[in-house]
């Protein structure tokens, strides 16, 4: 199969769809792999890179999207790139179109068989390719919301770790899913005094398992939620309910309860925050402030590590990449209902249930 991957365009995304690692097994598994020249350039990847494993690198984005059977990419097309999809071939990449009716509406036209990295499911019932994301988000909070603890940008001027004869910081982590774990070991690596509030009492039972001894664990409701953020320098933001928008936990009014200079670190903002001061921010100006709290709402914070998040990504994609290119999309999901669940669109039908519930298009 000829598999393309075009340098990504969105604003700010340094990510790129296929690492040299990937385009090395493609070529060993008898693909041709094509590369936009510089695609790999923001995560740390050079064109020569690719081609001392085989593949070959195209000057223009536009042959790509020609030549290529199968297209995979970070991002979600942008709209000069739907143009150039075409039926029969593949696209495999994030989509998130439940959102996205005008993005939905040109993969329905262009006819391709798009595959979303964010529906792929696996056998725990958990999304393996949305999960490497999550990890890095979780581990670079406590990173970020330490530089925002810093006196000069804002926050109390408390060191994460403490020394011999002051404290360390006090982090509490709302959500003790992937983000939330990943985010409380970092911040207890630092030497952070960590609790990690959860509804889920399995999920505290298995935390307190693995992890007991290295943070505490707390049921979310809102008295302990209250006590806690009152004494905390950090909270870390990271709940999920599948499918709607984040829950709003700590409201404005409660904002007064925390001390001056602490930080939240709103990592579920791309599901429009968990708390009620969120705003979405970039990485070129992070943070702000609310009522003296100090607030971090990046909603892409993979972007900041590109290279991390591009080979973790890799990792994880690679697998079904080369089960969608060796036995074709067809047989790849007929044989992997896992893979199957990533299908979106296919032929100009929406093949995904729960994107035609949410906007109203019969799938
Ligand atoms: P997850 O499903 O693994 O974990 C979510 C946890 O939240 C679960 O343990 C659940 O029991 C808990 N929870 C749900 N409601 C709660 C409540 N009211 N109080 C306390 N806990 C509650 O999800 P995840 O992969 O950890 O993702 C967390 C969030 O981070 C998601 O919104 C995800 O989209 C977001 N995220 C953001 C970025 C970014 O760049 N900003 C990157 C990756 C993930």
């Amino acid at each position: 199969m000829i598999i393309g991957c075009p340098k990504e365009i969105k604003n700010q995304e340094y990510r790129v769809g296929i690492t040299p690692s990937a385009a090395f097994e493609a070529v060993h598994h008898g693909h041709n792999v094509l590369i936009e020249t510089n695609a790999g350039v923001g995560a740390g990847f050079s064109d020569a890179d690719y081609e001392a494993v085989g593949a070959k690198i195209v000057a223009k984005a536009s042959d790509i999207f020609e030549q290529s059977e199968m297209v995979v990419k970070v991002k979600e097309p942008q709209a000069v790139e739907r143009k150039q999809l075409r039926k029969g071939q593949v696209l495999f990449t994030y989509l998130h179109l439940a959102p996205d009716p005008e993005q939905t509406k040109d993969l329905l036209e262009s006819g391709v068989t798009a595959i979303a990295y964010e529906t792929v499911t696996d056998r725990n019932g958990g999304l393996p390719l949305l999960a490497p994301m999550s990890e890095v988000a979780g581990k670079l909070a406590p990173q970020v919301g330490s530089w925002a603890l810093q006196r000069a940008n804002g926050g109390r001027g408390v060191l994460m770790g403490g020394v011999p004869g002051v404290s360390p910081a006090k982090v509490v982590v709302i959500g003790g899913g992937n983000v939330g774990t990943h985010a409380a070991r970092v911040a207890a690596g630092m030497g952070a005094d960590v609790t990690v509030l959860d509804m889920s009492l399995d999920r505290m039972r298995y935390l307190d398992d693995v992890f007991g001894g290295t943070f505490k664990t707390s049921f979310a409701s809102k008295s302990n939620t209250l006590d806690l953020i009152a004494t905390a320098d950090m909270v870390v933001g990271a709940v999920l309910v599948p499918g709607a928008a984040a829950p709003k936990l700590i409201s404005r009014a409660e904002l007064a309860g925390m001390k001056p200079g602490a930080v939240l670190v709103d990592v579920a903002i791309d599901q429009g925050g968990c708390f009620e001061t969120s705003k979405a921010t970039t990485h070129d100006d992070p943070i702000y402030e609310v009522d003296g709290i100090v607030h971090y709402c990046v909603a892409n914070m993979p972007g900041a590590v590109a290279r991390t998040s591009t080979i973790a990504l890799g990792n994880a994609t690679m697998p079904f990449m080369l089960q969608l290119a060796n036995k074709g999309w067809k047989q790849a999901c007929s044989d992997n209902p896992h893979l199957m669940a990533g299908l979106n669109t296919h032929a100009g039908k929406l093949t995904y249930a729960a994107v035609g519930t949410a906007l109203g298009i019969e799938s």
